[in-house]
Parts: structure tokens; sequence; C-alpha cells
């Protein structure tokens, strides 16, 4: 069987290994003039490529029920196949990195295998047109191929300098497929308040929780990092899909900032304990728990003088604004910045058993162009390994 697989990225080259393993002849075509450039940046370097807690909700899809099957199909799966290749994990909190601490591990241990089951890559390559009749005719720039079958692994639009620039999706469309809107996630939240330069670089222990039309939606403790016009850190990044989506459906989308996530069940103890110090200016004593810059900022908005004392009263109040700092999401950083994309080829479209598509026969889905994005934590990596060992598998079954 001659296979064609489009986009040596994480989903591709796993999907082509598979594919070779059970005797299927695979050539791959790569625009780059290597493969895996995005691998290369996962995990700042170090490739988070699995977790722990490996589960449905930690993803998002339009289609939960048709994710569900293919997702549970394989997670079990992918950490014998990553052993296959020699690769020994270590964990950190839950989040699996190769031994090394090197994203290189995990890229070359994939190209290592494609090498030993003599799968062809073509880099340099760029596919620009799909036909299919009796077989598929596959168009380079450079070349024409034919194989019976295609596997689409070309990413989705998200951080396009890594060659996945969105181009996957026309080619899906022209052989049948529609595309939910895809929308900029894992990326920074831009707000609307103009006080962000003041506390821009600060980073902070919080919990945010996500209102859409006044509604709480979802909350994320850990730190979160001041930009210059919002915020950012793994926190914000794993609520930004959610405020992706709100906002094109013209949603109000605010957070809450709780800048002091441990008071809750400390609340007399810590009072007691900061009025004490009844001889110390306010800003002395928020200093001795808060960025300076955050304290600051929270004298201005409350307009309580930074040397004034502390009383119950202003302390009251600065409690209060610490737990309850509201700011309004007005947008999000764009697809040069994100992680990921949200939206995507919709899973009613595919096979869950085999990915094949249902528009085109012979043609296989795998990896980010379709419709499924996971929170930070090695989940997206995850689901490219889990739809490429599927997809590998897939190609066997209707023959
Ligand atoms: C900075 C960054 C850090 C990340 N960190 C993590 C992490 O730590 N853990 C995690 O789980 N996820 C992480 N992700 C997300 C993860 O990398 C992606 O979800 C995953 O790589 C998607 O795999 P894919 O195979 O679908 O697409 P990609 O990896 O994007 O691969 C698609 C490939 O197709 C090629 N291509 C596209 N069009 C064509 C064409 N027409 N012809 C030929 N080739 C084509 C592209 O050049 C590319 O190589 C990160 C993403 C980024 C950007």
């Amino acid at each position: 069987m001659d296979v064609i697989v489009i986009g040596g990225g994480a989903s591709g080259l796993v999907s082509g290994i598979i594919a070779a393993r059970k005797g299927a002849k695979v050539t791959i075509i790569e625009r780059n003039l290597k493969c895996g450039k995005k691998i290369l940046l996962t995990g700042n370097g170090r490739s988070n490529f699995w977790n722990q807690q490996m589960d449905v909700s930690y993803y998002h899809s339009s289609d939960i029920n048709s994710f569900s099957k293919i997702f549970n199909s394989k997670k079990d799966e992918v950490l014998d196949f990553f052993k296959s290749l020699g690769i020994v994990p270590k964990i950190n909190n839950g989040y699996y990195y190769p031994y090394s601490n090197q994203a290189n591990s995990i890229l070359n241990a994939l190209l290592n295998e494609l090498d030993l089951l003599n799968v062809k890559i073509e880099t340099d390559e760029y596919v620009t047109d799909i036909i299919k009749k009796d077989k598929f005719y596959v168009y380079t720039n450079k070349k024409e191929y034919s194989a019976s079958k295609v596997i689409l692994a070309t990413g989705s639009k998200a951080f396009p300098k890594t060659g996945s620039d969105g181009n996957g999706y026309l080619l899906a469309k022209k052989l049948g497929h529609t595309i939910n809107t895809v929308l900029p996630s894992l990326v920074k939240l831009k707000g609307q308040e103009n006080f962000y330069k003041e506390i821009k670089g600060v980073r902070c222990e919080v919990e945010l929780s996500l209102y859409e039309d006044l509604k709480k939606v979802k909350s994320e403790i850990g730190e979160v990092l001041f930009t210059e016009n919002g915020i950012s850190g793994i926190c914000t990044y794993n609520l930004s899909g959610i405020v992706s989506r709100g906002l094109k459906d013209k949603r109000k989308e605010e957070i809450n900032i709780n800048f002091i996530p441990w008071f809750k069940g400390l609340e007399e103890g810590f009072k007691e304990y900061i009025l004490k110090q009844s001889n110390h200016t306010i800003i002395q004593v928020l200093e001795g728990f808060l960025n300076y810059k955050i304290a600051n900022l929270i004298l201005k908005l409350t307009g309580i003088e930074a040397k004034a004392k502390i009383t119950e009263i202003n302390l009251d109040k600065i409690i209060d604004l610490l737990m309850n700092f509201k700011i309004e999401i007005i947008g999000t950083s764009d697809f040069s910045e994100a992680q990921v994309a949200t939206g995507g080829i919709p899973l009613q479209e595919i096979n869950p058993l085999t990915l094949e598509s249902k528009k085109t026969k012979d043609l296989y889905l795998v990896g980010e162009i379709l419709d499924v994005d996971g929170i930070c934590g090695g989940y997206n990596l995850g689901f490219a390994w889990i739809s490429g060992l599927l997809a590998g598998e897939g190609i066997f079954k209707n023959d």
C-alpha cells in the first residue's frame, strides 16, 4: 500500500511510523527544510510530550463524543510507543519530558525510526493540491506524487512560522470538508484597563476566574504574568480558548484575579497579624506579602494613601480588592503567538475508529487540523500522537 503523509510534524511523523511498521510504503512530504520544527519549540525546548493525568476533560472539541472515542482508543498506547523508540521519560508535577530535557530527543527518536523503516521524507516541498481519481495525485511546488491513501497532517494556523499556516484547511476543503471557525488558543489575553504598563513584568501566584456574561465558567490557580496590555502565563493560556470563542460570539469576558488565594480559611489570623503592625504604613504592610507594583496599584485604585496607618476599615477595603480584582478581556494575541488553534475540521466528518474522512474515501486527518484543542501540559502533543497512532493503523482497516 502506498501512503503519502502531508506534513512532517508531530502527528504526521507518528502516523508515518505506524503505517510503515505495518508494511505500507510511506512518503512524508514536508514544506520546511527539516521535519518537526514545532516539536523543537515545545515545552520551551524540553518538549512536554504527555501528562500523568490524561483525560477527555482537559480538551475542547465541538464533538466531544467522537473525541472521547478517538482519545480513549489509543491513550494507553502512547507511552509504550515512545518506549519502543527508546525515550525514557522524566515526570515533573505530572508533566512528561524526555529524560534528556531536550525536545530534540523526541524528534530524533521519531526520525531515526522512520529512517530504519525506510520511510522516504521529502523536505522543502510544499503540497499545493490533492486530486482524487482512481487514486490520489498529490502536487507539490516541485513534483507530482500518487498514492492509494493520503494522511493530511498539516497542522492548524497556530505559530505559522513553523510551517502550519492554515493552508491545510484549504486542501481539506477542496476534498469536501467544512472548517469550524479557527481561533487562537493558549495565547495571551488583552485587557481593557489602562494600568497594565504600571505592572508589566510582574509575576504572581493567583486564582483566575473567568466569567462569561457575568457567569463563572472556569477557574485556574497558578502564576500570572502581567504584560504591557494584559495577562499571560499558563493559567491565562488555559482560559484563552474559552475567551477566544466567547469574544467571537460577542460574550462579555471578564476575569476575576484573586491575588491572595491562600486567604480563605486564614481570614481571622491574617487580619489579626496585619492589624498588629499598627506602627507601619500601609505600603510597608502590603509589601510584606505583595509585589510592590501590585501593592501600589491596589492603593491607587482604593484611593488609600500609601503612608496612612493600617486600620480595620482600610484593610477590609484592600482585601476586598485583592480578592475581587476584575479585568475585562477585549482580545487575544493573534495566531503568530498562539501555541494552538481552537476549531478546525469537525470530528463528525471523520470515522472516529480510523480517522478516515467521510467526505473523501482513503483520506485520513490527524493532529491539530481537527477540531480538538487541549490545555497546557502535554495535551496537544498528546492528541497529535494519539491521532497519528490511530490513522497509521486506520489505513489498513478498510482493506
Ligand atoms: C511554542 C509552542 C510550544 C508548544 N508546547 C507544547 C508542549 O509543551 N506540549 C504540548 O503538548 N503541545 C505543545 N504545543 C502544541 C503542539 O506543538 C501542537 O499541538 C502539535 O505540534 C500539533 O501537531 P500537528 O502534527 O498537528 O501539526 P504541526 O506540528 O504544526 O505539523 C504540521 C507540519 O505540516 C507542515 N505543512 C503544513 N502545510 C504543508 C504543506 N502544504 N505541504 C507540506 N508540508 C506542510 C508544516 O511545515 C509542519 O511541519 C506547543 C506549540 C507551540 C507553538
